[in-house]
């Protein structure tokens, strides 16, 4: 009786997780994710099989169906959102060359040591030679984890308990909570603020200054714009006060962009007599997350030699892919941002043609982009887009790559200005896939 019950539970019919482990088709998948992750997609497909879900025998191929593809769970996502630079999905996409620098600096590189010699070397001097190159006005720089970090070593090196003079229009909050003046204060240095919301003058900063100040900081306030009765003064002005001049640029332009007229630039602020700049990596630039500091030699080599930097200092993956942005091909956000609109509407009228063709209710229409980043607010890039009804929008993110798409006005937008032109294809497939 008791036998004739266990044969017939079919619970017992539940393969061993040893011998489904063992079986040779899962092989590949143990080699590229690793054992555990494997025995976690075979209890899970066990577990299937305990519920009648799944056959016994199918629990090999239910596995091989239930892996994830990679051993991280961060997936790559196609950007049809029209937002160039997407915080959410990570900023800027890294160009192929930084792609491939970073994959050859992850094993054991010579981020720190001189083939030649055999000695010791200064670690990323090739990525800090190319940024110095990048910016030739800037007497030394240095790099550090991101803006944040650069703007807290300033403070800690410069101002160590006195005062960061600072306008009250530029006591910025970035994102996420995260608010500028919060960070400076965080060091123990004192924010001596002056001037108005809307209008900030020479005097204000003058009047300000005295035995305590550390330096004055301008921070570009890059995610909003006050406009009408406004006035502050030019950096060129902050630089003769007879301290520091801090700026902080934000979205890391090291040289002026046609296109986005007012967007700081590292070259024209160190030019009109910035002491230091700061800028993230990952922004206009198009490079990974850091925070480059760009300025004068003195004032860098005393960041640098903080204790602190240690803290801050990035890994030779930031410094291959920064310096593969700085001397290889324009990177996806430079790309995207020079886009003619022209071709993007041929690319939309292309893709929408196809796509309506097999069935689907797409058009192609004009689109706004925008830098996004929490840079060049108000700034529209003009783009295209396949229009689709607005239930694409949901199952296009549960594709595999997953699309992310902007809804607007009940239609699901697929805007093409952050889409490399090799991805079309994959755009296409996507949207079929969805059917
Ligand atoms: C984005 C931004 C920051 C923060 O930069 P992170 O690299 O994200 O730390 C600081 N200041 C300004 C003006 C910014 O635009």
């Amino acid at each position: 009786m008791s036998d004739v019950r266990r044969v017939t539970d079919p619970r017992r019919a539940i393969p061993r997780t040893d011998l489904v482990l063992a079986d040779p088709r899962l092989a590949p998948a143990v080699a590229a994710l690793g054992r555990s992750l494997v025995k976690t997609a075979v209890a899970e497909a066990q577990q299937r099989v305990r519920e009648g879900l799944v056959a016994p025998t199918g629990v090999v191929d239910d596995v091989l169906a239930a892996l994830p593809p990679g051993a991280s769970s961060l997936r790559p996502v196609l950007n049809a959102t029209g937002v160039v630079v997407h915080t959410n999905l990570g900023r800027a996409p890294l160009s192929r060359a930084a792609v491939a620098a970073v994959t050859d600096a992850a094993g054991c590189t010579d981020v720190e040591f001189d083939l030649a010699t055999g000695a010791r070397a200064k670690r990323g001097r090739g990525a800090l030679a190319a940024l110095a190159a990048a910016v030739p006005d800037a007497g030394d720089v240095h790099v550090v984890n991101n803006n944040a970090a650069a703007l807290l070593l300033c403070a800690l090196a410069l101002a160590p308990g006195r005062e960061i003079v600072v306008s009250r229009g530029e006591l910025v909050e970035i994102g996420d909570g995260f608010r500028i003046p919060d960070l400076m204060a965080s060091t123990g240095a004192r924010l001596r603020e002056v001037g108005t919301t809307n209008r900030t003058h020479l005097r204000d900063y003058a009047d300000a200054i005295g035995p305590d100040t550390g330096f004055v900081l301008r921070v570009h306030p890059s995610n909003f714009r006050i406009t009408g009765f406004t006035s502050a003064p030019d950096p060129a002005e902050l630089a003769g006060l007879g301290v520091p001049l801090v700026v902080d640029i934000g979205s890391g332009l090291l040289a002026p962009h046609p296109l986005l007229p007012d967007e700081p630039d590292a070259a024209s602020a160190l030019r009109a007599g910035a002491a230091l700049v700061t800028a993230s990596g990952d922004k206009l630039l198009g490079g990974p997350q850091a925070g480059l500091l760009l300025g004068d030699a003195d004032l860098v080599n005393r960041l640098r030699r903080h204790p602190a930097a240690r803290a801050l200092r990035v890994d030779k993956l930031t410094l291959a892919a920064l310096e593969a942005t700085l001397l290889g091909p324009p990177a996806p956000v430079a790309v995207a941002l020079d886009a003619d609109a022209d071709a993007l509407r041929a690319r939309a009228g292309e893709l929408a043609a196809t796509l309506a063709r097999a069935g689907v209710d797409a058009r192609a229409t004009t689109s706004a982009a925008a830098v996004g980043g929490g840079g060049a607010p108000g700034v529209e890039l003009p783009s295209a887009a396949v229009s689709l009804p607005e239930r694409y929008a949901q199952r296009l993110r549960a594709g595999r790559p997953p699309v992310v798409a902007r809804v607007e006005r009940g239609r699901c937008l697929l805007d093409l200005r952050a889409v490399d032109p090799a991805d079309d294809d994959v755009l296409r497939e996507a949207v079929l896939g969805c059917g």
